[in-house]
């Protein structure tokens, strides 16, 4: 099997970016991930204010899918993911959602054992490994690996994970993804600014998804669909959501839009998925039972 190692990392997605592999339509393949400090904390010493902030959430890729080009678009299957043996999480003044509750940076070190994260000596959590930098390259300009947006990038959204796919909208031919910043576990919203930091390999493929015009990422789950908006406000980010929504379902079930508005309201739910990076998430999930498929252009 193809392994992609660390070795190429990109600290932006831009076109200018030369592909470091490239990979067949559906071949699998495994791709090693630094975690979001690019290794630049591993023991309790260092902390946070000390690290180079520029090179965080630094992804491996580009890699090119062979055969996809732009204006297509292709579904990335999360077969699986390989966490390494311990994670980390820092507070420090000023980071995540109440950054001001904290008066002293702190690097916690957290092992993992046996399907768990040792998080204190009386407390073990159930481990819910998933992506938080997964994406393509924007059609043009260079977006900051930290920074979630249309391309995906740092989305850091907890249904990013293995038995789930998302599709991207493709942007430069061969598509060029690149990920990264992996998390043992992470709540919405990923409040104190960090989920359970932690380096991996991802095993993956990627297959078109043809005849789909996609604005933005949308993850698959056995149960739902899951429209991805990244925006800088709530107000943008829910408005963005809903609209890109209505449109799907509409389109899907051939509705007209106060219709689909209503459908929407009684049957999906709006989740946030992190409100710390420059770009806040949210997804909304809609249900298979309301839309079975992702609505295709003949
Ligand atoms: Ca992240
Ligand atoms: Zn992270």
């Amino acid at each position: 099997m193809k392994r992609i190692g660390s070795e190429g990392l990109i600290y932006a997605f831009s076109p200018a970016n030369e592909p470091v592999a490239s990979v067949e339509l559906d071949e699998t393949f495994l791709v090693e991930c630094p975690d979001c400090y690019s290794g630049q904390i591993r023991s309790e010493n260092v902390l946070r204010p000390q690290i180079d902030t520029t090179i965080m959430d630094a992804s491996t890729g580009p890699i090119a899918v062979r055969g996809v080009k732009a204006g297509e678009a292709i579904k990335v299957r999360i077969h699986d993911l390989f966490l390494d043996s311990q994670g980390v999480m820092v507070t420090s003044p000023g980071l995540g959602s109440r950054g001001d509750l904290i008066e002293e940076a702190e690097t916690k070190i957290i092992p993992l054992c046996r399907g768990e994260a040792l998080f204190s000596e009386t407390l073990r959590l159930p481990l819910a490994p998933m992506i938080g930098v997964l994406g393509v390259s924007p059609a043009k300009g260079s977006v900051h690996c930290a920074v979630p947006g249309d391309h995906g990038g740092n989305m850091d959204t907890k249904d990013v994970r293995p038995g789930n796919s998302v599709y991207f909208p493709v942007f430069v031919d061969g598509a060029n993804l690149a990920l990264g910043d992996f998390h043992a576990c992470m709540g919405d919203g990923e409040l104190s600014g960090t989920g359970i930091e932690i380096a991996g390999e991802a095993l993956l493929s990627v297959s078109k998804a043809p005849g789909l015009s996609l604005a933005l990422p949308v993850i698959e789950t056995p149960r739902s669909f899951m429209i991805v908006a990244s925006e800088e406000s709530f107000d943008a980010c829910s408005k963005r959501a809903v609209k890109e929504s209505v449109e799907m379902i509409a389109d899907f079930r051939r509705l007209s839009t106060p219709d689909a508005y209503r459908l929407l309201s009684a049957t999906c739910d709006l989740r946030i998925s992190q409100i710390v990076n420059e770009k806040i998430t949210l997804r909304m999930v809609i249900p298979k039972t309301v839309m079975a498929e992702l609505p295709r252009s003949v």
